[in-house]
This record gives structure tokens, sequence and C-alpha cells, in this order.
């Protein structure tokens, strides 16, 4: 049972802020940008709009670092016009990085991050609870506990099937749950509510439907737009890199999606070849950004003609310690180090080609959705996920043409 064709409307403009990802919550969000006339460059750069990036920037750093989620906790206060719009465009904002990163892990997190944030929520929302629950379930119904304030929740046998699986524990086992004419009981459990119970129920609609958003949004994305989020992108690739390396190394990325420039310098000291200090700093500085360890980076020297262990070891380090970031393509111009002229290479001939993480990052991008064409056709041929869609790309390109 996929997630009701036509969700309840909901009226109160502090509920479609304080859930972002509602499907009902996608028009508020447009009317946000087009009433103050904010275009995707502006969410970017406008000075006014800094509490919207902090916000949102807050939202990413929180869904990477923190294992239990996006804090519930804001200090946005969501009864003012302001608030509304900074809460709702912050998470905007956020969604927007992560799919212009191209990056599996930060997607993963974040939608986890989102996903648990809202269980929270949800759980202590009593007064919007019902009609939420009806926006990712097919129907509920609730009765009062006797002597109590509280209610307990019954969904229906066919959503719970769909979705308890997901969840590990005895108490989400069927034959541990009293059903009674095609309606699964949500009793209260370690600690929980019976309506926090059934947020966690909700919990898995909202990753599904969050995961099918952002790749869709993926797919239409062109290298212009994502490229506008490069500096954010690479600030939330480094924090992640640094948070998952006791885990599991960050994948680097694959040879074919190098720009000239990196394999050039590569190529150049591998034969030997003596590369200029620009091209060496850079080497370094772009290896680290791509998530190869010092290792690797060092390895890329050893065949310098002054090539010495130490002195290499020491370098390098020094660049991943500083955190340096690599030079742009106008200082690779200058310092002789890119080697493509006009007509050689067509993502290094675009306007837009700035930076060769951009250029990495385009690859990138080219690559997941080759990969992921055929799971993206399959999500949007679903009818549930094809509701929650808050902006769409193309629209925000709209925006952006318009401004
Ligand atoms: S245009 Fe930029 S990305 Fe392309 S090779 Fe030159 S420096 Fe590298």
């Amino acid at each position: 049972m996929p997630m009701p064709l036509t969700p309840p409307a909901i009226e109160d403009v502090s509920v479609l802020a304080r859930y972002p990802f509602l499907p009902q919550s996608s028009e508020f969000i447009r009317e946000q940008l087009s009433s103050n006339g904010i275009t995707v460059e502006g969410l970017i750069e406008e000075p006014w709009l800094e509490d919207v990036r902090r916000r949102g920037s807050l939202r990413l750093v929180e869904a990477v670092t923190h294992k239990d989620g996006i804090d519930a906790a804001t200090t946005i206060d969501i009864s003012s016009d302001i608030g509304r719009m900074t809460e709702a465009l912050s998470f905007l904002h956020a969604m927007l990085i992560v799919c212009a990163s191209f990056e599996d892990r930060l997607l993963t997190r974040w939608v986890e991050g989102e996903a648990s944030r809202a269980d929270q929520l949800f759980g202590m929302d009593g007064k919007n609870f019902d009609i939420i629950a009806r926006t990712y379930l097919s129907d509920i119904r609730s009765e009062p506990v006797p002597g109590t304030t509280e209610v307990t929740y019954h969904v229906p046998l066919v959503d719970y099937l769909e979705l308890c699986p997901k969840i590990t524990g005895r108490y989400w086992r069927l034959v541990n749950r009293p059903v009674k004419a095609g309606w699964v009981r949500m009793d209260p459990d370690v600690g929980e509510s019976s309506r926090q119970r059934t947020a966690r129920l909700l919990k898995e609609r909202v990753r599904t439907s969050l995961t099918a958003d952002c790749a869709s949004r993926i797919a239409k994305m062109d290298d212009a737009f994502a490229s506008l989020f490069a500096d954010p992108v690479d600030r939330i690739l480094g924090l992640l890199s640094e948070s998952v390396q006791a885990e599991m190394p960050m994948s680097a990325a694959v040879r074919e999606d190098w720009p000239p420039c990196f394999e050039s310098a590569v190529a150049e000291l591998s034969q030997g070849i003596n590369v200029n200090h620009t091209g060496r700093v850079f080497l370094a500085a772009m290896s680290r950004a791509m998530g190869h360890t010092p290792e690797v980076t060092i390895s890329f020297f050893a065949n310098a003609p002054d090539y010495s262990a130490d002195t290499t070891t020491y370098q390098v380090n020094h660049i991943y310690e500083r955190k340096y970031t690599p030079h742009g393509c106008a200082a690779l111009k200058t310092g002789a180090r890119c080697p493509v002229s006009f007509g050689d290479d067509r993502l290094c001939d675009q306007e837009w080609m700035t930076h060769p993480l951009k250029y990495l990052r385009a690859k990138q991008r080219r690559r997941y959705q080759e990969e992921n064409q055929a799971e993206i056709q399959a999500d949007e041929s679903t009818a549930g996920t094809s509701q929650n869609r808050p902006i769409d790309v193309a629209e925000s390109n709209e925006l952006d043409d318009s401004s």
C-alpha cells in the first residue's frame, strides 16, 4: 500500500514549515520563494538569507555527525513569517546541497537524519498527529485510554505489513501485535506512547519518500545548476569524510572522473617529469579533496625527479592537516597547470567551469545518473512517491532564469 494519492489538506502554515518534507508543503515552499522574490542564486548568495543557509547547514551537519539524526529542537520561531520561511527554505537548501553532491553516503545520512527528526516531532505532536498520519498511511483510528488523556492508535494491517519488516525488535513482529478486523493496535511499549510507536512507522514512509524525491531531483539536475552548490557541497563532503574515517574510508573518485589538470599532474610525475610548485600543491590538495588517503597522495610523487620520502610525507601531511583548498581553474591556468585548450574537453569549455572539483562532481553526477536511471524510472512510476515533490529542480531552474 503506497502513500495516499491525495493527502489531506493542511491549512496551518506553521505545520507546513515545521514539516517541509510533507507532500502538502511543496506549494508552501514554492510560495515562500516566489512571494519573497528568491532565486536559487539568492538562496546561495543573498546576505539577508544567511540564517536560512546557517540553519540548512546545521541540518546537514547534524545529519552527518549525529548518530541519532537531526536534533528535533529548533530555535526558529515558526509563529512568525520570517521563522516559517527560514525553516522551510533551510530544508530546501540542505536538500539541494545533498542532491548536488551526488554522494550516496551523504544522501543516506541526511535522509536518515530528517526521518529521525520527523519521528521525534510526530511523536510529540498530539495536535496534528492525525492529519500527519493520514498523509503517510491509508487510514488511522484512535480510541481514548480510560482515565488518562492518552489515546491508543490502530493502523491498517496492509500498511503495517509493508512497514514492520523494516524495523527491528520483538514489538514489530506481527505475532506480537493485537490485530482485529484488519486493524493493528499500536500499544505503548519501552517507555514510548502509542503515538510515538506509530510515529516510528511513519518514519519509514518519510525515509522512502525523501529518498525518491532526491533521486528524482538528481536525475533532473544539470551541470550548471549543480555547480552553484559546489562550495557548500565540498564543505559537507569534507566533514563527511572526516566523520566516516573510523567506519570506512570514503571511496575515492574513479580515474575516469579525474579532471585533466589532475590527471596530467599525476601522469607527468609518474613519468619522472618535473611538475612545478603550483602543480604539486594542487595535486596534494586535490587528492585530499577527492578522498584519497595521505599514503595514496604520497605515492603519486614517488617517481618525481627530486623525490624524497621524508620531505614529501611532511609536505603532504601538512596539506592534509591544514585542509588546503585546491587551486581553481584561473589559478591553474596562470600557473601553467591547465593542460586543455578550447575544444579539447567539452566540460572544461563550460562557462561555469571554474574549479576542478566542479569537473569531478559533473563526471560523478553523469555516472550516477547512468547507473541509477532504471531505478529512478521505477521510483517515478510508483504513484505514492510522485506525490511528494516539495519543489521541482526544473522549477528551481526557471526561477533561476527569471532573476
Ligand atoms: S579548465 Fe579547469 S578543470 Fe579543466 S583542466 Fe583546466 S583547470 Fe582543470
